[in-house]
């Protein structure tokens, strides 16, 4: 078969599938966590004494008991058996963006040959995969290569469905033998209680007494891309890369802006209904979904959780997504950078904190005490982006959101706070000392609440800011589409535990020193703003006067790429945030700087390495055959006495060769490898692997707006973002 007509069958079997049989719609109510052992399950499986004791574990994070442990092992095990599940499986999350699951069966046979099923508190509460196979850093030599995981109780446990069975999760940690966490999850358990911590100081001396524990909330809005199953197999990169490494950019793309929030082709729909239904017997609240910028492009965004659940049912929605696109007949595509000329994906992380006694810390209150707290805790935010920018950027650094960050699409690698017109001139008549509480004190107007409603309305929204405030919550708007959201809530959280605690040490040193705490709070404030307002910064992102001033003006960091971003990961002041506030230990860091940095060397590796593969094995031969036709036809009419124009021919050998010298140049430089650190060779693949592809990519692109359609082997843009 010719190249093209693999081509032009894919576009044949798209025109002629027939729709995917789904199941008819059912009410929200008949099937809303459905297959989700949550706490109103256990309320009717469990005991009274159990439940209670269950319940306060999942609330307040109590110690289980071991006999509680095998009662609810019991329960579960009952409730998942009647619903035909045979296998369990921890299901945790490694240091790279995946999840991990191993499964094992409820089944043991007695002495007669017969088959029943057992499970126990000690089976639900640890499990031993093998921790070898997972990157651990330096952290654990695979010969002690025993890691745990341990049932995490506060986020239920559910089954996943598939055709012909079903499996109970329980979601849990994953740590070295050692104790060292190897997972994501057990920082960000950490840091919530880190920022607990440092918050309930600060409640407390603004003069509340009943304190509820404190949580981070987390919405993310999930951007993807899908293309035709029958077009992504005939592309290598999507397969193995998740991106194209080749394409020309079509006559159209998303200039015209018709795609955003356009009605979404019935194809889609029927997929996104089909998901949903899936997410809401998981108890996942999906709660928006539309068409984004680019052709093919769309988003999701459940109603935000606690921050914890939000993780474990982030990943779950990227697991399920993807499958779900491969039943509808389309590959999911959760690259930051899929397609090159037109928008990429993000995802955009939605945080909050709050309690059920103060309610949300960032949501300005309607009295004036309450907008003390609220200016406290937004204040905490500006300091800890100002002093952990760089760390900020190192947690969303990977090979593939390098594409976006920095790029017109996307929030610069500039770090900066955006708080709307209203709030930052609060902010800064509090730096200049022109929002003064009277002599008397109490009686200043902080009358927030009424500003920021205005703030609230989202065509006042600053799209190129990376971090945002969004009238009651902050949207880390530069975290990438496949990207676990631990990372940046980890970040977020240990940098707000910090700021609350020097807030609250200063807090305490005003008060003490016979200040009102309007006053005191006000004056911390000032200081606060004097040392970071830099950071505050309300116009045009995406300009080139931005990213001058950002640097030379303010001392704000500009950071472009991973090998210039991971190396925060290793500087003291980071060390020093993340064992003051008890969420890494300086070993559990650096191996996190390793597994990263590792990542990233893997993920150029393989995409020079296709470049080099698809290059002479596709698309030389495509352009060969092209000069051979060219040069055949040419000869054949000089026999006849005419002429062919050169032209095309010349210019199609012309990238020909360029495109295989490029190639070369990329096979050495691939081959390179007495690097001194992993920064250099991270720093060598940034800067020469990465030109090196492009220059490839440049010829080749040359090459597909000129070679003969009929003998181009790889599905077009055009084919891929338009046809569905
Ligand atoms: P937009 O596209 O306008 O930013 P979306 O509605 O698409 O908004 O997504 C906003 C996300 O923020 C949703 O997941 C929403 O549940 C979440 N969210 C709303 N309030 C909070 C909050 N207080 N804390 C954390 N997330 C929130
Ligand atoms: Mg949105």
């Amino acid at each position: 078969m010719s190249a093209n007509s693999s081509r032009l069958q894919a576009i044949q079997s798209i025109t002629n599938r027939k729709p995917v049989e789904v199941s008819k719609p059912d009410h929200l109510g008949n099937i809303w966590a459905e297959d989700v052992f949550n706490l109103a399950r256990m309320e009717w499986a469990l005991s009274k004494s159990a439940f209670k004791a269950m319940k306060s574990t999942v609330q307040t994070g109590a110690p289980l008991d071991p006999a509680t442990a095998d009662v609810v092992a019991a329960a579960m095990k009952e409730w998942a058996v009647s619903k035909g599940v045979k296998f369990f499986s921890h299901i945790f999350y490694p240091m790279t963006n995946i999840t991990a699951e191993k499964h094992d069966g409820f089944i043991i046979t007695n002495p007669d040959g017969g088959a029943i099923t057992e499970f126990t508190g000690s089976l639900l509460i640890k499990g031993e995969p093998d921790g070898s196979s997972f990157p651990n850093g330096s952290l654990r030599m695979t010969s002690a290569a025993r890691g745990y995981t341990a049932w995490d109780p506060t986020s239920p446990a559910f089954i996943m469905q598939t055709d012909n069975g079903a499996t109970l999760m329980i979601p849990s940690v994953f740590m070295s033998w050692t104790g060292e966490a190897l997972d994501k999850k057990i920082p960000l358990l950490r840091s919530n209680a880190a920022m607990d911590k440092a918050a309930r100081k600060v409640i407390s001396l603004v003069g509340e007494t009943d304190i509820a524990p404190l949580n981070s909330s987390c919405g993310a809005e999930q951007e993807y891309f899908l293309v035709d199953a029958n077009f992504a197999s005939l592309r290598p990169d999507l397969l193995l890369a998740g991106r194209t490494l080749f394409g020309a950019s079509p006559a159209k793309g998303q200039q015209f802006d018709d795609h955003y929030f356009g009605a979404i082709p019935a194809r889609v729909q029927v997929f996104m209904q089909d998901y949903e239904d899936q997410l809401y017997k998981l108890g996942i609240p999906a709660k928006t979904h539309h068409n984004e910028v680019a052709p093919g492009q769309f988003e999701i965004a459940p109603y935000f959780e606690a921050a914890n659940i939000a993780a474990d049912h982030q990943q779950l929605m990227m697991t399920l997504m993807k499958a779900t696109a491969a039943k509808h007949g389309f590959m999911c595509l959760l690259h930051e950078k899929p397609f090159a000329g037109v928008n990429g994906s993000g995802k955009h992380v939605n945080w909050s904190v709050g309690n059920s006694t103060q309610g949300n810390l960032l949501d300005p209150g309607s009295t004036p005490h309450e907008n003390l707290l609220f200016l406290l805790f937004c204040g905490a935010v500006i300091r800890g982006v100002h002093l952990h920018g760089p760390l900020l950027r190192a947690v969303i650094a990977s090979a593939s959101n390098d594409h976006r960050l920095g790029a017109n699409e996307a929030p610069p690698a500039i770090l900066s706070v955006y708080l709307g017109d209203q709030l930052e001139k609060v902010f800064m008549d509090i730096k200049e000392g022109k929002l003064m509480s009277s002599a008397r004190g109490g009686d200043m107007d902080l009358g927030l609440s009424q500003i920021l409603k205005f703030e609230r309305d989202p065509g006042d929204r600053n799209r190129t800011s990376p971090f945002a405030f969004t009238g009651n919550r902050f949207e880390f708007r530069a975290v990438g589409a496949s990207q676990s959201v631990s990372g940046p809530l980890v970040a977020m959280n240990t940098m707000l535990a910090d700021s609350l605690d020097w807030i609250g040490t200063k807090l305490e040193g005003a008060l003490a020193a016979g200040k009102s705490t309007p006053a005191a709070v006000i004056a911390v404030l000032q200081e606060l703003m004097q040392q970071h307002g830099n950071v505050v910064f309300g116009g045009d992102g995406y300009s080139p006067e931005w990213h001058r001033m950002a640097v030379e003006e303010r001392g704000l960091k500009n950071i472009p790429t991973t090998a210039d971003a991971l190396p925060a990961l290793r500087e003291e002041s980071v060390k020093t945030l993340f064992k003051s506030t008890g969420v890494l230990s300086p070993v559990e860091l650096e191996s996190r700087f390793e597994v990263y940095a590792e990542q990233y060397l893997l993920s150029i590796e393989v995409e020079a390495k296709l470049v080099i593969d698809m290059a002479k094995t596709l698309i030389y031969p495509a352009a060969i055959d092209y000069l051979s036709t060219l040069s055949g036809t040419s000869a054949g009419m000089a026999a006849m006495g005419l002429d062919l124009d050169k032209s095309t021919a010349k210019l199609v050998a012309e990238h020909t060769n360029a495109m295989m010298l490029a190639v070369a140049k990329l096979a050495e430089a691939l081959g390179k490898h007495d690097f001194t650190t992993v920064e250099e060779h991270m720093q060598f693949c940034a800067g020469d692997i990465r030109s090196l592809m492009n220059e490839v990519r440049l010829h080749a692109d040359a090459l597909e707006v000129n070679v003969a359609d009929a003998l181009w082997p790889l599905p077009k843009y055009q084919e891929m973002l338009f046809i569905k």
